[in-house]
């Protein structure tokens, strides 16, 4: 996702059941910057590699700053979490002192705004660790996908990453995750083989699909709350290049490059992922100079069939008109951040609220164009992207995750006024026809997080399930201060 103010093998149960992070030495990683002898500790607290810090230590207001600050998080006590026994340790006091827990690897997901609680941060656990034979990579909670990606890359096999190298890889992967290479493989949740988590209860726990197939289930599309996910173990793919990038049309093209766009989607094989954003960059020289000052209908591909074929492909979209900047291109997969081109480091502030659409018709595309198009003059930014493909199909682990059904997902980005918020808020009303009905939570924000919006993320009886598992693994909704799903039910 861009946001506002951008400028822009075999299967787990064959598998020895060890601990996927007792494989990893080192988990704390080479970008621990802990430094013990600046760590404070309340009490019940000794013992932690990573430091930990209360409101007016020194150290907290940097550990609890997220990138995104649509909502603030004023916890208790951070714990800079450096290992799993971090995390452990922090679960176990939070329950201990009746406090819910939240945890942030880089901040790219607000939720809901909390204070008085425990926040775990995992960025210091950003290991990763790549089986090239088996196809496999083990990455630490707080690995980023370009973590993964520069682990991976170098023996040409691909993670099912998305758009953002910047994003967490385990968040991502908890919410479902939508990459590029999914029509073609599916949620990155569909391909995961193990978890270790740390529990309600204070346990961590090595799950699986043949030792606890309930918790397995419920993590991948349940999110954070579950537990705290220590390390991940997933699947990697042979794919190490694609013909892909941005076609960035400007106004007068716009309009006709998401008609041609929607269009095109009907008829594109799996190997395609694709998605449009329309955005205005502002007239700012932090815009890349082709596209400052344009409104701008930004349509990403990545095809990972043969270059000839995907050039083919391509065609009709190139035959909309001239392209601003036109970066579609044979390309490493190394490179594959490059094709939503999004902005990465610098804080920001955006809500975000998604949703799921069916079909697109031509209606739909006229409706999307008033709404957001060259002339619409939205306060937030768009983007569509296409499901379809292996998105539709269940994987052989079943998983939580919902939205197979979807053709695509409509995102948008707004700023923090209220103003802007009902606009957005009214975006989505007056899509409503071409609606499928669920939320996406990987890009839903917090205007999204009561939890009667949450429980349409899930098929009606995986949700009233995911209750029914809240209640056993998390009773007393210590991980509640998320996209929630309460013991109790929606309410
Ligand atoms: C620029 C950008 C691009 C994106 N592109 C995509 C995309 O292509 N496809 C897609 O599906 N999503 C995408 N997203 C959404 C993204 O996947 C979610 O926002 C995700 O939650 C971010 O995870 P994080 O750890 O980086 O963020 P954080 O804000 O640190 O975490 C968000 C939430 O994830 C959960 N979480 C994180 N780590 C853990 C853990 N170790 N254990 C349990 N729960 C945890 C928690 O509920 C936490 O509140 C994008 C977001 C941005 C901002």
């Amino acid at each position: 996702m861009n946001h506002p103010s951008d400028r822009p093998g075999p299967h787990p149960s064959d598998r020895p059941r060890r601990s996927a992070a007792s494989r990893r030495p080192d988990v704390a990683g080479p970008s621990d910057v802990s430094d013990p002898s600046d760590v404070s500790r309340p009490s019940g607290l000794s013992g932690l590699t990573g430091p930990a810090y209360e409101p007016g230590d020194a150290g907290y207001e940097a550990e609890v700053a997220p990138l995104n600050r649509a909502v603030v998080q004023r916890p208790a006590l951070v714990v800079g979490a450096a290992c799993a026994e971090d995390v452990a340790a922090a679960v176990r006091y939070a329950v201990g002192t009746g406090r819910a827990v939240s945890v942030m690897a880089t901040g790219h997901g607000p939720s809901v705004a909390a204070s008085g609680h425990v926040l775990i941060t995992t960025r210091r656990m950003d290991a990763v660790r790549v089986d090239p034979e088996a196809r496999i990579c083990v990455v630490g909670a707080g690995a980023r996908w370009r973590d993964v990606l520069a682990r991976t890359t170098p023996h040409g096999l691909a993670p099912l990453n998305g758009s953002s190298p910047a994003v967490g890889a385990v968040g991502y992967t908890l919410g479902g995750g939508v990459g590029l290479l999914g029509r073609r493989f599916g949620y990155a949740a569909d391909h995961v083989r193990s978890l270790d988590v740390v529990t309600a209860d204070g346990r961590t726990r090595h799950v699986t699909a043949a030792d606890d197939p309930d918790l397995f289930w419920a993590l991948r599309g349940g999110k954070g709350n579950f537990g705290v996910v220590v390390a991940m173990e997933t699947d990697l793919f042979p794919v190490a290049r694609f013909y892909g990038g941005g076609l960035y049309f400007d106004a007068s093209h716009g309009p006709e490059a998401l008609r041609t766009y929607v269009e095109w989607t009907r008829k594109v094989p799996e190997e395609m992922s694709s998605s449009v954003l329309l955005i205005r960059y502002p007239d700012h020289p932090s815009s890349p100079a082709p596209l400052r000052g344009h409104f701008v209908t930004h349509v990403r591909v990545a095809h990972t069939g043969p270059r000839d074929e995907g050039e083919r492909l391509v065609a009709p979209l190139r035959g909309v008109g001239p392209r601003l900047l036109d970066t579609v291109a044979e390309t490493p997969y190394s490179a594959i951040g490059t094709v939503h081109h999004e902005p990465t480091e610098e804080p920001y502030s955006a809500f975000d609220r998604a949703t799921t659409l069916g079909p697109l018709d031509r209606a739909g595309a006229e409706a999307l164009l008033s709404l957001a198009g060259p002339s619409a003059g939205a306060p937030y930014i768009v983007e569509l992207r296409h499901h379809g493909g292996a998105y539709g199909r269940v994987p052989r682990v079943p998983s939580a995750v919902g939205a197979r059904e979807a053709e695509f997902t409509l995102y948008s980005g707004t700023g923090p006024g209220e103003e802007e918020r009902a606009a957005q808020l009214a975006l989505f009303e007056k899509m409503r026809p071409w609606g499928a009905g669920a939320a996406f939570l990987n890009f839903s924000g917090p205007d999204q997080s009561a939890p009667g919006i949450v429980a349409t993320a899930y098929a009606p009886g995986d949700h009233a399930r995911l209750v029914r598992l809240k209640q056993r693994y998390d009773p007393g909704n210590v991980f509640r201060v998320n996209h929630n799903i309460r013991p109790g039910g929606p309410g």
